[in-house]
């Protein structure tokens, strides 16, 4: 027989790291030039040679960097981010409970967005570059570098960019953007859509009718070392990265859920009206 993964050392995923066994809590995290953007718990639904399936609980609690003023990325033009101190602050997640899927090696992930009673609505590609894995043992997480430009697919498999102004912008900044080719992430892009138009996984209507148990609630706040700095890998900048800043620990405010709410922002995109542009941070 077989062992299981419980039974020895967890084979490796093939994506930088072991595999994590079902049900276990994990950190995904985008981090940007050794700095963290955003952190979000999820439980893992399965992870196997398609990749790792993540669930994320609505009110799930989260972390994300905003300036010393408190703002998001997006609150502000990017030449006014750049020049900003940062630190990160804590919140809930206020969009619908996510699965997010991260295929093994791909410059991409899939999230299954939900509406209010529970029925999936669309799904959001996000462009990113592949997770690298760690496992401090007591938490253990995927690191990838969001990478700003997204694809929305609808039921029907239509399709539209989001995001691109932002990504354009930030372009025009190359020392200090963490995309360092636009023609990569596009290309991406592309080979998803086209996916998704052909109604190939995971656009088949696989995990669409997904329920997560009824245990897997929020945990009520981010394990200790969820802020451990990233780890060291080939992908990883030439210059060192510093040791994270703690988090703060100011409690939670209304502030705090007005700037941790990509999933709104997200998850409203048919509907959102033009130049209504969204100023929360970002997914
Ligand atoms: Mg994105």
């Amino acid at each position: 027989m077989t062992p299981s993964v419980a039974e020895g050392a967890p084979p490796d995923s093939g994506a930088g790291g072991p595999r994590f066994a079902p049900g276990r809590l994990i950190m995904h995290r985008n981090v940007r030039h050794g700095r963290i953007g955003w952190v979000r718990p999820g439980r893992v639904v399965s992870d196997d040679e398609r990749g790792l399936l993540i669930f994320v609980a609505r009110e799930a609690p989260v972390a994300h960097e905003v300036t010393e003023a408190g703002l998001g990325m997006r609150a502000m033009p990017f030449a006014e981010w750049i020049t900003s101190s940062y630190r990160l602050e804590l919140g809930r997640w206020t969009g619908p409970a996510l699965l997010k899927f991260l295929p093994v090696g791909a410059a991409h992930s899939v999230w299954w967005f939900s509406d209010e009673a529970g029925r999936f609505s669309h799904w959001y590609v996000n462009l990113e570059e592949p997770g690298v894995r760690w496992d401090d043992g007591d938490v253990a997480g995927v690191d990838i570098v969001d990478q700003d430009l997204d694809v929305v697919v609808r039921p029907d498999r239509s399709w539209r960019w989001k995001d691109e102004e932002e990504f354009v912008e930030r372009l025009a900044f190359p020392d200090h953007y963490w995309v360092t080719d636009e023609r990569a992430v596009r290309a991406e892009g592309e080979r998803v859509i086209a996916r998704a138009e052909a109604g190939e996984f995971p656009f088949d209507g696989t995990w669409c009718d997904f329920a997560a148990p009824p245990d897997w609630g929020p945990p009520d706040a981010l394990p200790a070392g969820w802020n451990r700095p990233q780890p060291a890998d080939p992908r990883a900048l030439p210059s060192p990265a510093p040791p994270f800043p703690p988090a703060s620990p100011t409690p939670l405010r209304s502030r705090d859920l007005a700037v941790s709410a990509p999933a709104n922002r997200a998850s409203r995109p048919i509907s959102r009206a033009k130049g209504a542009r969204s100023r929360t941070a970002g997914g």
